[in-house]
């Protein structure tokens, strides 16, 4: 089984305000994790620059320039209340984009088993029309409409774990019924949304949310009997992971208490779902995670089990 690792150190040039938790580092903790000699399977490449109109699947074209013409040549711009461009963020952005694209390309080609991407920044608050939440493009949502698109895939499922509701995926596919958004998140939380009765106009968006304090074991059970058996009725011709690693103990933006097996059981259950009805084609797309430590040990878990281990 071959799993491919798709990143770029352009993820590195998106410059944040000092102190901000969605920084550099993240990246760097996940190439440092990557970089044990157990990982010396993966076939590494790098992300390709996406042309903005690739964006366009799923944000208007005055939403994708205007994020385009935001762009400083120093400096910051401010997004949102807590989403800055710098000088770098643009390409970080669309390499994020383009390497979810790729990744899916690679997937629905059999040029492997499944992908995991790490770029920065996040992609998943990302709405149709508003930046949020560290978020500028929804990298996940264009994969999963590219594969539509592209490859004529009939149902795309995309599942968020995440600790916060991906309000931004949910937004994109409310009113699509072949691309069942399925997440667990904590709530309350930002961004706010994500409760069990939002379910999108075709029953098709599925929410799960946690508590606070809430521990593996209850994020095993919801898991299984709120996303695993909903997305295994929808049967979907490909799996997309919004893998955020941010429900760790470890992280400082939530209280959900995961450790990073939960990450390596949660993706093996995603592969198995995967196999029964899109022989095996997965790929995962980092959103979240700001502890460090949580990040590095979580993603060693989730590639383990990309890897078959
Ligand atoms: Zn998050």
């Amino acid at each position: 089984m071959t799993t491919l690792y798709v990143s770029h150190p352009a993820a590195l040039d998106h410059a944040v305000h000092p102190g901000h938790p969605e920084r550099p580092d993240r990246i760097r903790a996940v190439e440092r994790t990557l970089e044990n000699e157990r990982f010396a399977g993966l076939v590494r490449v790098l992300a390709p620059l996406a042309e903005p109109t690739v964006a366009t699947l799923v944000h208007p074209e005055d939403y994708v320039e205007a994020i385009v013409a935001a762009s400083p040549k120093s400096g910051f711009v401010s997004i949102d209340s807590d989403t800055t461009m710098s000088p770098g963020s643009l390409e970080a952005a669309l390499r994020a984009v383009g390497g979810a694209v790729h990744a899916v390309d690679a997937v629905m080609n059999k040029e492997c088993a499944n992908a995991f991407v790490a770029m920065r920044p996040p992609g998943h608050h990302a709405e149709k029309t508003r930046a949020m939440g560290f978020c500028l493009f929804n990298q996940a949502a264009i994969a999963a409409r590219h594969a539509r698109k592209a490859y004529g895939v009939s149902r795309v499922a995309l599942v968020d774990w995440d600790v916060h509701h991906g309000n931004g995926s949910q937004d994109i596919f409310w009113d699509d019924g072949d691309v069942m958004y399925a997440s667990t998140h904590q709530m309350p939380l930002f961004p706010g949304t994500g409760a069990a009765s939002e379910r999108g106009s075709k029953d098709t968006i599925v929410n799960v949310p946690l508590r606070p304090n809430d521990d593996g074991a209850v994020f095993r059970e919801a898991f299984e009997k709120g996303v695993l058996a909903r997305v295994d009725a929808f049967a979907p011709d490909l799996v997309l992971i919004s893998a955020g690693f941010d429900a760790h103990h470890l992280d400082p933006l939530a209280n959900l208490r995961l450790d990073e097996t939960d990450f390596g059981w949660a993706t093996r259950k995603l592969m198995e779902l995967a196999d029964r009805h899109a022989g095996g084609r997965l790929v995962s797309v980092l959103e979240g995670g700001y502890s460090l430590e949580g990040l590095g040990k979580s993603v060693a878990h989730h590639v383990d089990a990309l890897m078959g281990r």
